[in-house]
């Protein structure tokens, strides 16, 4: 048995959910591990493998109609896994492009602009950027400044965009703003006069991940690009919840990736004479790594099952990211100190792992916002207004 799936969830797998992950590893491991430490280094993100991605149906898996795949929610589990045990960055490009930008279009787009869009992005051959957050208004975007208005048949758009995931590389950026005092959502094609992208070049985190900064100065864009069935703060949120979701499944997997580092690690690191993983200090970690891991397995693998049945709530969502996002956050910090001084080196995945969950911790919602959601869901008080 695999020490990764401790208590054998691979036989609750059906064959086609199998078949999903094997390919997703193996493609992670035969072409996106041998960069990853150069991207990660430079600070760029591996744009060769974008088509890659297309090719084998992984941008907006879970989507059905307009040719996507239609996988359901447990497999596109599974990919988000698989991506993250690569790297955070590597799986945040595939959710973005899902669950953000394709996802939207599907739910809240015209027939136009689905025809327009999704075969693109299911494919690779354009990418897209979800922007939300600004400089000023991250947890409560409700707050937002970025403002639309209408002009005969056209929108005019002004404001900015903070830390916005695949920003510079975006074909297509659905960039929400408030028209009437109603959050909307707007799609701004690359080029349109008025809108441009920076990146963000200071992180320490999601180093192998394009951020940007969004900056809209009298923006037009055609009456044609507002989403239709997108209105109010619920749009944005619901599209969060897809990508929460994703994540909450990413996180296992990049704790998976910190422990089997630490475990054979540490069989095969001697001190005094021995390995450390023989000394009682250091299984003990082990098995509370593994416990935790086992605990965020099962907590995924039902949440996926509750989202095929079509009865998963978001609070639910919430309950899985913030735990689970946090548990891989302490494996990986136990791993690195099980690695002693090679911890810190990227001849090893754990510190870069370590350093991208600080972002995962922070985005799609805080570990602190997760908390007050889960609050307000068993007592009916909202401590957020
Ligand atoms: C690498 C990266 C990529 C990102 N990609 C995207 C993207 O593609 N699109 C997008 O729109 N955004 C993106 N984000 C932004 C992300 O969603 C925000 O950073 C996040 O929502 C938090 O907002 P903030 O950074 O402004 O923090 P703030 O909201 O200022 O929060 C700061 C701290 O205060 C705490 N806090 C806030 N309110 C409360 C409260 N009521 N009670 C208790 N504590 C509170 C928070 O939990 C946090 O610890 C990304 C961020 C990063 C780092």
């Amino acid at each position: 048995m695999s020490p990764t799936d401790y208590y054998d969830l691979e036989r609750d797998l059906s064959s086609e959910e199998r078949l999903t992950r094997d390919t997703v590893r193996k493609f992670v491991q035969n072409e996106f591990l041998p960069v990853i430490r150069e991207h990660f280094r430079a600070g760029t993100f591996p744009a060769a493998l974008i088509p890659k991605l297309g090719e084998l149906g992984l941008l907006g898996a879970n989507l059905s109609g307009f040719g996507l795949p239609g996988i359901n929610n447990v497999a596109y589990g599974l990919v988000m896994q698989e991506l993250d045990r690569g790297d955070s960055g590597l799986r945040s490009f595939a959710s973005v492009q899902g669950a953000l930008v394709m996802y939207p279009i599907l739910t809240f787009g015209s027939d136009a602009q689905k025809q327009r869009w999704l075969p693109p992005l299911a494919a690779g051959s354009a990418v897209g950027c979800f922007g939300l957050t600004e400089p000023d208004h991250g947890s409560d975007p409700e707050g937002m400044k970025t403002k639309a208005v209408r002009d005969g048949d056209t929108f005019i758009l002004n404001g900015s965009k903070m830390w916005i995931t695949n920003g510079s590389i975006a074909d297509v950026a659905l960039v929400w703003a408030k028209l009437d005092g109603v959050i909307r959502g707007f799609l701004i094609a690359k080029g349109t006069p008025g809108f441009s992208a920076h990146d963000i070049k200071s992180k320490l985190s999601m180093r192998a991940s394009i951020t940007s900064e969004l900056v809209l100065e009298d923006v037009r864009v055609p009456g044609e690009n507002l989403l239709p069935k997108a209105e109010g703060l619920k749009a944005p949120l619901q599209c969060l919840t897809q990508a929460r979701f994703g994540i909450a499944w990413g996180a296992v997997g990049a704790a998976m990736a910190c422990f089997e580092a630490a475990l054979s690690y540490t069989c095969e690191r001697k001190q005094f004479g021995r390995p450390i993983a023989s000394f009682q200090l250091t299984q003990a970690k082990l098995a509370d790594m593994l416990t935790e891991i086992t605990k965020a397995q099962l907590l995924a693998f039902r949440l996926g099952r509750l989202k095929d049945a079509g009865v998963m709530r978001h609070t639910q969502v919430s309950l899985a990211k913030r735990n689970n996002v946090r548990m891989a956050l302490e494996v990986a910090r136990t791993a690195r100190g099980m690695l002693g001084a090679n911890g810190i080196s990227d001849e090893y995945p754990v510190m870069r792992h370590l350093c991208n969950l600080e972002t995962v911790e922070t985005y799609e919602g805080t570990y602190e916002i997760h908390t007050l959601i889960l609050g307000k869901d068993l007592t009916g008080l909202d401590a957020m207004t």
